[in-house]
């Protein structure tokens, strides 16, 4: 895992379980869950709702909508925000602009930031192409590539100091730029983003994301996502 991939979460709805509870409780309620009592408490909940709403592929999932999680994330190629970003139900996103951001860019060009703090290479390793054919990422070839990535930072300080703004200089940047940015799921979207991008076929940094995601949707709604764990996490088993 590279080091500068980070994700943490900002805010989430307190006991999210007690909520998914309270939702499907309306459902086969006569009364208002305004005047019902207090739900049970937050492990039994989510156990309730597993059982009730999940197991056995029921499928309603409907309920997990209620619930909101918002995440910082920090240092992921900017290919990993667009495909991040293809998600919209349920999805909300604020991405580094480069209209307002390219000063650590010029830091690059200037040498005072390091190559990886800006930008993002894979480790060197064995690869495989699309058609299922290994190639070696080695360490000269990631040498070319640092210089390749530099010499854009360059081009782009360079234009800078044309006069140029920064979304007409940002051009010459590649997509192995870092961009950081905020998302919020509902525990629905969340889920379904853990089918769709966790599993092995995705690509290797959005699935390095879904692994620094897993763990704060564990924290924060344990029982529905040990269900989760044990019946979809990995599997491709994909909502429709
Ligand atoms: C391995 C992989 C490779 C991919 N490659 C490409 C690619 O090369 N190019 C590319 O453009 N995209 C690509 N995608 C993106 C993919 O096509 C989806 O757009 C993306 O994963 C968003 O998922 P989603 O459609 O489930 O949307 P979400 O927003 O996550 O929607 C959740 C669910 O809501 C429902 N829903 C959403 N929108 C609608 C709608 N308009 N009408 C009816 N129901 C809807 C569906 O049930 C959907 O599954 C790839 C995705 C993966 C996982």
């Amino acid at each position: 895992m590279d080091s500068r991939f980070r994700v943490k979460t900002l805010r989430a709805t307190e006991s999210p379980q007690q909520l998914v509870w309270l939702a499907l409780h309306q459902d086969y309620s006569e009364d208002s869950v305004i005047d019902c009592v207090d739900p049970p408490s937050e492990r039994l909940s989510g156990e309730i709702a597993v059982k009730r709403l999940l197991a056995g592929e029921r499928g309603h999932y409907g309920c997990l909508e209620h619930p909101q999680i918002s995440l910082a994330v920090a240092g992921f190629p900017h290919s990993v925000m667009q495909q991040a970003r293809t998600h919209r139900v349920g999805v909300s996103f604020d991405v580094q602009s480069g209209r307002y951001t390219g000063k650590r860019i010029i830091d690059l060009a200037e040498g005072r930031r390091q190559i990886e703090d800006v930008f993002y290479l894979r480790p060197t390793g064995e690869y495989h192409d699309r058609k299922g054919k290994s190639y070696q990422y080695t360490e000269d070839q990631r040498k070319i590539d640092s210089f390749i990535l530099l010499e854009s930072a360059i081009a782009f300080r360079n234009a800078m100091e044309r006069g140029m703004s920064e979304e007409h200089a940002r051009d010459m940047i590649p997509y192995a730029i870092r961009q950081d940015f905020v998302v919020s799921f509902n525990l629905r979207s969340a889920l379904h983003f853990m089918d769709l991008r966790g599993k092995a076929d995705a690509q290797h940094e959005i699935v390095r994301f879904s692994q620094l995601l897993w763990p704060c949707i564990q924290e924060w709604t344990p029982e529905i996502a040990a269900y989760y764990t044990k019946h979809r996490l990995g599997k491709a088993r994909l909502a429709p």
